[in-house]
Formats: C-alpha cells, structure tokens, sequence
C-alpha cells in the first residue's frame, strides 16, 4: 500500500491567492494548472506539457505551498512524498513506494505527484558520501524510471523541491524528466507584506502594528520566517495579556527570530 500522503480531489484548499510573490513562478504554474483542468484539449493542439518539474529555492520560500495550490487550482489528487523519508529504509520499500505512489496517481489522472527534498535521493551517485546507498540509489532509479515509463499523454505532473539543486545527480535533469525549473526566490519587501497580511489575517492586531514598516524590517526572511515571527508575537503578547499583537510584540518577535536563526549558523559552524 502506498504510504504517499494524499489529498483527494476537492480537498487542497491551497490557491494562488494565499501564496505571495513569486509572480513568475505561479505565471509557469498557471500553465499547469490550465494543462492538469483539460488534457484533452491540449492534446489536441499537440502542446507538449513538461512531466516534471524542479522547484529550487531556499527553505521555507514557498514551495509546498506552490505546490498544493496547484493541485487545488487544478482540482486534481496531489499525492507527496519527502526524500528524506527514504533514508533509513530498508532496502527496496523506497522503490515499491515510489512505484505503488505512481501507480495511484496515473490511476487517478489527471493528478500531480509532489516530491519534497528530493535531493536526499536525487544526490550525484557514486560520489562518496553516501555512495554505495543501495536504498537511496534504488529509490532513484525508480523515480527516473517512472519518468522514463509515462505515456506522453498521461495527465501526471511531477514536481520536486530542492535546495540544493547543485547536488542533484545530472541524469534527474535530462529531458522529459525535470527538464523544467522554476526558481523561488526570498520574498521582497512588497512579498514580504502580503505574506505578513496573509498570515496576519489570523491574529487580532492592534492600532500600531505596522506591517509595512516590518517588511522593511525583515530583509532575508522566507515566509516561513515570517509566519514563525508572527506566531512569536501571537505568543509574546499572550505572555504578556494583551488583547492584540502589538508593534512592541512584533518587534520583539523579530529579534527572536534574527537572534534563533543566528544560533542555529553558530551551531552549523
Ligand atoms: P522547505 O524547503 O523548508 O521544505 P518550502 O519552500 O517547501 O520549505 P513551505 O513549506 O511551502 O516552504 O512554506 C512554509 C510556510 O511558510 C508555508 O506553509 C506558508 O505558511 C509560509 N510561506 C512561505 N512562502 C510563502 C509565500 N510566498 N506566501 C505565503 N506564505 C508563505
């Protein structure tokens, strides 16, 4: 049985409008999501849509949220797996899993497939560390050989997610299979705001909290920064009983969040 997650068609709530920026990616998802609606009319213009799909980005930019907001555009089955589940496994449930993930999602067509931190699989093989792992280059072969085995006409689209596409073993970025990649990058001031307002949307805030000011106060954060920093002012101001998040709240949280990113670097080093 296929231990992929999977959301049934209907049940990705995700949409473009609740991720902010990334305006060329979702102008290429858009494409998609168009394609994943209506094979059958694409098929008859001849257009040749892209199998697969690479997703590179730093962490926390976006990309399973992308992802899910494609399938609930679409209104197809999203089914997902993460690359690091496979390591530690024994050897050969990395593949069946694959292949039984597959197998659902070309049952269920049009569908997408979403493979997160696929470079915990997709490495360069035989490059020392890590060379030799049976499961892992097992779990490869068969992604690639799933990709390699689709019928041009089948409504599956794969997507993967890295963050270190200079990594990636060469043979996952031949033609017809992620032949396609979308670059996410750090949110600007103005992303930095909507995903503010989105995750804000959330919280009571008080008269003084002044998001775009924060935005301009959040130079490098990811959305998933900005999401944490709001959920730290949530609780800095419960912690201090007030009614709504205020700006102090806010900017303390932000500090938090700068001073914690720091510490884990420190550790890292
Ligand atoms: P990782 O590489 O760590 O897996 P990711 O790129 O897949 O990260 P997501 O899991 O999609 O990142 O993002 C984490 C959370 O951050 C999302 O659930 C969302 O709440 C928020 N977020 C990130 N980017 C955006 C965005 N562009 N718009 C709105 N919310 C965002």
């Amino acid at each position: 049985k296929s231990k992929a997650k999977r959301f049934r068609k209907g049940e990705s709530q995700v949409s473009f409008d609740d991720v902010a920026g990334l305006e060329n990616a979702k102008r290429d998802m858009r494409e998609i999501t168009g394609y994943l609606k209506d094979p059958q009319y694409y098929r008859k213009l001849g257009a040749k849509i892209p199998k697969g799909i690479l997703l590179m980005g730093p962490p926390g930019t976006g990309k399973t949220l992308l992802a899910k907001a494609v399938a609930g555009e679409a209104d197809v089955p999203f089914f997902s797996i993460s690359g690091s589940e496979f390591i530690e496994m024994f050897v050969g449930v990395g593949a069946s899993r694959v292949r039984d993930m597959f197998d659902s999602a070309k049952k269920e067509a049009p569908s997408i497939i979403f493979i997160d931190e696929i470079d915990s699989v997709g490495r360069a093989r035989g490059t020392g560390l890590g060379g030799g792992h049976d499961e892992r280059e097992q779990t490869l072969n068969q992604i690639l050989g799933e990709m390699d085995g689709f019928d041009p006409h089948e409504a599956v689209v794969v997507l993967a997610a890295t963050n270190r596409p200079d990594v990636l073993d060469p043979a996952l970025l031949r033609p017809g299979r992620f032949d396609r990649k979308i670059i996410l990058d750090l949110p600007d001031k103005k992303a930095r705001r909507e995903i503010l307002q989105i995750h804000a949307s959330e919280a009571p805030l008080a008269d003084d909290a002044d998001l775009d000011r924060l935005a301009g106060l959040t130079v490098g954060f990811s959305g998933a920064d900005l999401e944490n920093l709001l959920n730290e002012a949530a609780l800095l101001a419960g912690r201090e009983g007030k009614s709504a998040v205020d700006m102090a709240a806010l900017l303390n949280a932000r500090d938090k969040v700068v001073l914690g990113g720091k510490r884990e670097m420190v550790i890292n080093d």
